[in-house]
């Protein structure tokens, strides 16, 4: 890989070596000294590797000539030190072979920008654009992270059910699993019942692993899933997606403080990687998307997150004289605009926001002494709002029972969850990153639907 050679070998070092480059190409022009100048990314990294083709070489009228932007090649010469500004080296080529052509008048990443929402149209092309091209390399790193994070930190890595019969969030968000044969029932001009679930009984994808997190946790101590999580969010907003990543981890006795630790220490490592190991994508958010990103970054890792409790941030909230759309008072969730408020305008950083209202949390946070609020952490930062919904779970099996009470839930769907505090309980907590809101967060792009390689939103799910 010619661009890896080129970031991690000098440019005395580089030089005069021989190279191969496989990509596509991004532009073509040619001098009149006999040259074609080609720009060639290979997705190794955001900078191009100039090929210089001399019109000597056999295929230079022929095929050099009518490249265009989209094709791909396979370039073999000798890397030389470039009189360009820009650029340490250049590719003198002593062979190009053209592997794959792409017609000027349909391929649609020509030079003019497009709109990222533009962009989305070709979600299996877009990824050749510098911008989506570093997008994804930090979203690889983020996962990479994630998963050497834990290791190091001592959890095992499980898989929890993707189809489950639970609905972990009681929000109701859920898609349903069917064996539907919609022929056949057309047909029969039968109803649609549960009978044409999951073998017979009604499932839906998974809204979070948690509930099946903790069972691990209670046995390994120290667990985290990871996976794809579906939530049937019939919303347009830069921030929610249908299908979205979540890393959940869960830790037998843990409680609240140990968590909000974990939470902190996990997403500075997974900041700091990705300055260490990409940088020059990161170099490019800071001078093209969201201008002191970098800066940004590196204070956030140097300081402690700030803390508050729900309360005082209803306090702030309702004294600040900021006008909000939606109207804040204690009960009331917190939206994405008061989220943004308390982290941009009051800390201007990371803020952990704790101990919310019971009546806006699920039936399993661990309920506090004062009976109104839960052991609940929800780490938020600036422009983005929420990254991280954790807390405490109820470990005591009276308590737990009266919470589904409450909820209204049906203590035989949940009988295994229930045994978890009937047989051994322990004090145990978790909380759940999405990785979307993560890339996001560290990049500054401003719509999720710009962070996973192919978004799946109302209306976008056509591959
Ligand atoms: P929000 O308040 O933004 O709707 P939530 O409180 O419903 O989020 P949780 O149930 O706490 O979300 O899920 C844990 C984490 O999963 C969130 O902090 C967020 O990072 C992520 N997440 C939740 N819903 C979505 C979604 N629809 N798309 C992308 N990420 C999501
Ligand atoms: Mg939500
Ligand atoms: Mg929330
Ligand atoms: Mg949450």
């Amino acid at each position: 890989r010619v661009n890896d050679a080129r970031k991690e070998s000098s440019l005395s070092e580089a030089a005069g070596e021989s190279v191969e480059i496989r990509g596509w190409v991004r532009t073509r022009r040619d001098s009149k000294g006999g040259f074609s100048f080609i720009e060639v990314n290979d997705g190794s990294s955001m900078g191009n590797l100039q090929v210089v083709a001399p019109a000597e070489l056999e295929n230079y009228a022929d095929e050099i000539q009518k490249l265009t932007a989209g094709c791909s090649l396979v370039a073999v010469g000798k890397l030389e030190a470039s009189p360009a500004k820009g650029q340490a080296t250049e590719m003198h080529a002593t062979e190009i072979r053209v592997l794959g052509w792409a017609d000027p008048e349909t391929y649609p990443l020509q030079k003019k920008r497009h709109s990222f929402e533009k962009l989305r149209e070709w979600a299996h092309l877009r990824t050749r654009t510098n911008t989506l091209g570093a997008v994804m390399r930090v979203r690889d790193q983020i996962s990479q992270s994630i998963h050497r994070f834990f290791h190091e930190n001592g959890f095992y890595y499980i898989n929890t059910p993707i189809i489950t019969a639970s609905d972990c969030e009681g929000a109701g968000e859920m898609f349903r699993v069917t064996t539907l044969d919609l022929e056949r029932l057309a047909k029969s001009g039968g109803p649609v019942n549960y009978s044409h679930d999951f073998f017979g009984k009604p499932t839906f994808l998974t809204v979070s692993g948690q509930l099946e997190g903790e069972t691990y946790a209670t046995s390994l101590g120290r667990v985290y899933t990871f996976g794809p999580t579906f939530r049937a969010e019939n919303s347009n907003t830069s921030r929610h997606l249908a299908e979205f990543w979540m890393v959940e981890p869960e830790a037998a006795f843990f409680d609240l403080a140990d968590n909000m630790s974990l939470a902190e220490a996990f997403l500075k490592r997974v900041f700091s990687d990705c300055l260490e190991h990409c940088d020059e994508d990161m170099q490019f958010f800071d001078s093209m998307i969201e201008k002191g990103k970098l800066d940004q970054i590196r204070g956030v890792i140097e300081k402690p997150f700030a803390h508050m409790t729900y309360t005082e941030a209803i306090e702030v909230l309702t004294s600040c004289g900021e006008k909000f759309e939606y109207p804040i008072q204690w009960g009331t969730d917190l939206q994405a605009e008061h989220e943004r408020y308390l982290t941009e305008k009051h800390v201007g950083g990371p803020l952990i926001l704790t101990d919310y209202p019971s009546t806006i949390k699920p039936f399993y946070m661990r309920v506090s002494d004062d009976g109104k609020t839960v052991a609940a952490m929800d780490v938020l930062v600036p422009g983005v709002g929420e990254i991280i919904g954790g807390s405490q779970r109820e470990e005591r099996l009276d308590v737990l029972e009266g919470r589904m009470a409450e909820h209204e839930l049906n203590p035989d769907d949940y009988w295994w969850y229930v045994d978890l505090r009937r047989y051994g309980s322990v004090p145990h907590a978790g909380f759940g990153l999405g990785l979307e809101r993560a890339v996001q967060y560290v990049t500054g792009m401003a719509n999720i639907r710009d962070v996973i390689p192919f978004p799946r939103t109302p209306g976008n799910a056509e591959f």
